[in-house]
């Protein structure tokens, strides 16, 4: 891939996006600090204009309305607002007030829904006629399958061939939905082949077709973008918490993918210098990397990860010395990708956002302990966020937000597997499970 196109260059420009108020950020050129920017193949270049146009007058000017439709479909189809919870026996747990923002009410069960509904919406402004997206786990295939069965497009969903194997109730869902799951099976078959695999369709459909990226990542303006549609998230828990306790939270915690629940929970309250933000990784089982394998068995991008470009972007990638991107793991499928959005990349350098790797043990800890104390099940990505809560709990201060990105339903085989791995304090006696009645 090279880097084509006008707003793309190689060079750093100090006064860039620091001086510019947090909402801003990027928005003008994609550009954060030395990361994001677009490196794409010339062929994808008028897809990528065309969308950059569409995004100012649409999702930035509200042209025809746009922003108001999708603040309306939201609320209507997506269950909007979700509600901020004080977490009581966390709460009394540790010894300060725990705050959840329960975005795993949200439609679908998960904050999927509000990139997914945005972009789709979108799509018919602009006057597109099919819709297609990569899916992982199969969360945002899902969610992006929903939004098109509700706005009326037909949907075509790349998935690779391992992920479909492993990610069989989903792919019911999307087809259920009216969608297409067409199986890739290039490379690993899993995301990363997926992403490539859609962005050559659309360098040759862009015409009548719009591509829905799952996360913050990409070229921009999808990081922006993104952003943009889930910054809801931090704009109602701004307004929640400020109702209920007449402040700011002192510390908001999220787990971090590709990023776009972090950022959605993060981005209205960056300019508040109070207000300490933690992006919890998947520190898989080990933060050591075997080169020789091209294998890092965790997701930690932010914590471990180095300068590089992937997906159109430049930003923390896993990879090795020469420069290959390396096979990622963790226990959550929704966090096992080697890159990670620019604008948290930009943050991490900047001092503003504090990276933490949390491992599957502690996750599936944490999974545990937010089921069994406040009656949530969560994904075993946002269980991450709790394992956090709970070893660090003294870098906390007494009134923290942490993001419930998703419900726990789809990780139930998962967790009953994992679980029984593991000698757990806080785990169900399993032998129901495993040896049977
Ligand atoms: C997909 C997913 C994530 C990770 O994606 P981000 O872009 O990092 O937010 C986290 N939690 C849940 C529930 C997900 O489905």
């Amino acid at each position: 891939m090279s880097e084509t196109g006008s707003t793309t260059s190689e060079t750093t420009d100090a006064t860039d996006t620091t001086t510019r108020p947090g909402r801003r950020r990027g928005r003008d050129d994609g550009k954060f600090g030395r990361y994001g920017g677009q490196y794409v193949p010339e062929a994808l270049m008028p897809a990528i204009e065309e969308l950059t146009d569409a995004y100012e007058r649409y999702v930035l000017n509200n042209e025809d309305g746009f922003m108001d439709e999708f603040r309306e479909r939201l609320a209507d189809f997506g269950g909007r607002p979700t509600p901020l919870q004080r977490a009581d026996r966390l709460s009394e747990r540790y010894g300060r007030d725990i705050y959840l923002k329960r975005e795993d009410l949200l439609h679908g069960g998960a904050h999927k829904l509000n990139n997914a509904l945005g972009q789709v919406l979108l799509a018919k402004y602009m006057g597109k006629e099919r819709i297609v997206a990569e899916t992982g786990a199969g969360q945002h295939g899902t969610a992006t399958a929903m939004a098109a069965a509700h706005l009326d497009m037909p949907c075509e969903i790349y998935m690779g061939e391992r992920d479909i194997n492993r990610q069989r109730p989903n792919v019911f869902r999307m087809k259920l939905n009216g969608s297409e799951v067409t199986p890739v099976t290039a490379g690993r078959g899993t995301l990363k082949e997926a992403i490539s695999e859609t962005m050559r369709d659309w360098a040759t459909t862009v015409e009548n077709t719009h591509y829905v990226i799952g996360s913050i990542v990409g070229p921009h303006p999808f990081p922006v973008m993104v952003r943009d549609f889930h910054a809801v998230i931090s704009e109602e828990t701004r307004r929640q918490i400020r109702e209920q306790t007449g402040g700011l939270p002192t510390d908001v915690v999220a787990c971090a993918g590709g990023g776009s629940n972090t950022m959605g929970a993060f981005t209205a309250f960056v300019d508040d210098e109070s207000v300490a933000l933690h992006a919890i990784e998947a520190g898989g089982s080990t933060l050591e990397v075997d080169e020789e394998a091209g294998v890092a068995p965790n997701s930690a991008s932010l914590f471990t990860g180095d300068e590089g470009v992937l997906h159109g972007a430049r930003t923390k990638l896993l990879q090795d010395s020469d420069g290959q991107i390396m096979e990622s793991h963790s226990v959550s499928s929704g966090l096992d990708y080697a890159g990670v959005g620019p604008e948290l990349a930009y943050l991490v350098d900047e001092g503003r956002v504090t990276p933490v790797a949390v491992d599957d043990d502690a996750a599936l800890e944490g999974f545990h302990r937010l089921s069994n104390t406040e009656g949530i099940i969560p994904a075993l990505e946002t269980a991450h966020a709790f394992g956090y809560l709970e070893d660090h709990t003294e870098s906390l201060g007494d009134r923290v937000v942490v993001n419930v990105s998703g419900r726990g339903d789809k990780d139930l085989d998962a967790a009953i597997e994992e679980t029984d791995k593991r000698d757990l304090d806080n785990a169900p006696d399993m032998s129901m499970f495993t040896e049977g009645i």
